[in-house]
């Protein structure tokens, strides 16, 4: 499917890339962005311009499945791919989860790049367009400090996951966890703090159980410790931080550096205990509360975050107000909300006891609902209060906003503020909010 025409300007071939799902996709496609710009192909943000589109698929549930089809369909019906002048690329997780019956469907494609081949997308791309033209080794290194901007930077610091919870598809599109070295963590963080980054925010499926894996084990607090101490101007954000992996050694790790944000994402997905059991994982309403305990006596203004699943297959009305219940006591300052999505090739999909679909939008509705009520005022309460502000940017009526330490890019808020640079840190505050939106007085 190889072309001849040269869509990137100055004969150069160009490639746009389309991002689908959550951060850690992101982070790939930064990836990919890298290695086609150091291969010499130019970056283009318009699919139509380009002589290859790469769409970074994502498949975790049915929903975002949908979602990449909808974005390969639109990018198969752009003139460039219409006419035969541009390569249709599907990346990502739809790849690793269809394989080759996704390849049979979906002959718009050019070729299909699964997240283990991603690597490979200067291969792939020299196969569907050509290799890049001679003397564009030059191109400008776009994409190095993320999609977000260059204040705020994702970091993956390892890939797939071992824990198997009976509803996730990730572990067999992600393949077993993988922790991505020392060094090589290291050397992404110090290149995106030269790019003027003020936030590393690290990602992974199981942040927690970073360095587990390796010849000589290590920990996520010696890595968070190490990365702060290199960069003290520099906040650090942890995601995704399963409950297991909140050890002492990690809180002790958060209290002893001022720029290691404590907040703490903890997806706890269910309370009940026998619901988790049917998840795959462990725990109960008793010991995350003991868990919560733990990290507050530590860390008095931790901020805590979330993620729950309403309508698991043999969930009673019993076990949903259960978890009502602790989402009411808890005290989290947020909490994401999701219904179960039954997804082929998991074990949760052949569990008895299916919940209705409306049944389950509406116990997510009203979890959504039980958590607004309690998580709203606890950030009023911020009212009064003095915060560090990370300055993002502005919105397009010129208005500055930013974020503070308890608020994590794209899910908790941002603080609007009067004034400051982007990319500084100043002192705001806090004169009001409006549900999880905060404003500098
Ligand atoms: S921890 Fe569970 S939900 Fe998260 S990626 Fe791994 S298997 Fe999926």
């Amino acid at each position: 499917m190889g072309n001849e025409r040269a869509r990137g300007g100055e004969g150069r071939k160009s490639v746009a890339f389309v991002t689908l799902g959550c951060a850690k996709n992101e982070v790939d496609t930064e990836h990919m962005r890298a290695r086609a710009t150091a291969a010499g192909y130019a970056l283009t943000d318009d699919p139509e311009a380009a002589d290859a589109i790469v769409v970074n698929t994502c498949s975790f549930i049915q929903a975002a499945t949908e979602e990449s089809l909808e974005a390969i369909f639109e990018a198969a019906d752009l003139p460039n791919v219409r006419d035969g002048g541009a390569a249709l690329v599907v990346a990502g997780c739809m790849p690793a989860r269809y394989g080759e019956d996704l390849e049979a469907e979906l002959t718009e494609a050019g070729a299909f790049v699964p997240c283990s081949h991603e690597d490979d997308i200067v291969l792939v791309l020299a196969d569907v367009i050509g290799e890049a033209s001679p003397g564009a080794e030059g191109a400008p290194a776009r994409g190095v400090a993320g999609e977000r901007g260059p204040v705020s930077a994702y970091v993956k610091i390892s890939d797939g996951c071992d824990r198997f919870c009976s509803y996730c598809t990730i572990p067999y599109i992600r393949g077993r966890y993988r922790s991505f070295p020392l060094d090589d963590v290291r050397a992404e963080v110090a290149a995106k703090v030269a790019a003027g980054v003020r936030e590393i925010v690290l990602i992974a499926q199981d942040t927690g159980r970073w360095g587990t894996d390796f010849e000589e084990p290590s920990t996520l607090a010696a890595l968070v410790g190490a990365l702060a101490e290199e960069h003290p101007g520099t906040w650090f954000r942890v995601m995704y931080l399963q409950p297991e992996g909140l050890t002492d050694e990690y809180l002790e790790a958060v209290a002893a550096h001022p720029n290691v944000c404590d907040y703490f994402d903890i997806p706890l997905q269910h309370v009940d205990a026998g619901i988790l059991r049917a998840m795959n994982r462990t725990g109960s309403r008793g010991e995350f509360e003991e868990l919560l305990a733990r990290v507050r006596r530590r860390i008095p203004d931790a901020t805590l975050r979330t993620t729950l699943i309403a309508g698991f297959p043999g969930e009673t009305d019993g076990q949903f107000e259960e978890l009502c219940a602790f989402v009411e006591d808890a005290g989290f300052d947020y909490v994401g909300v999701f219904p179960y999505s039954r997804e082929e090739g998991t074990r949760a999909f052949d569990l008895p006891g299916q919940v209705d679909e409306d049944e389950k939008a509406d116990r997510a509705q009203r979890l959504r609902d039980v958590a607004d009520a309690v998580c709203a005022p606890r950030v009023a309460e911020r009212i009064g209060r003095t915060l560090d502000v990370l300055v993002e940017g502005r919105e397009e009526d010129g208005q500055l906003f930013g974020r503070a330490m308890c608020q994590a890019p794209e899910v908790d808020g941002v603080t609007y503020l009067e004034d400051g640079e982007v990319g500084q840190v100043v002192r705001v505050t806090i004169g009001d909010t409006l549900l999880y939106e905060m404003e500098g007085a």
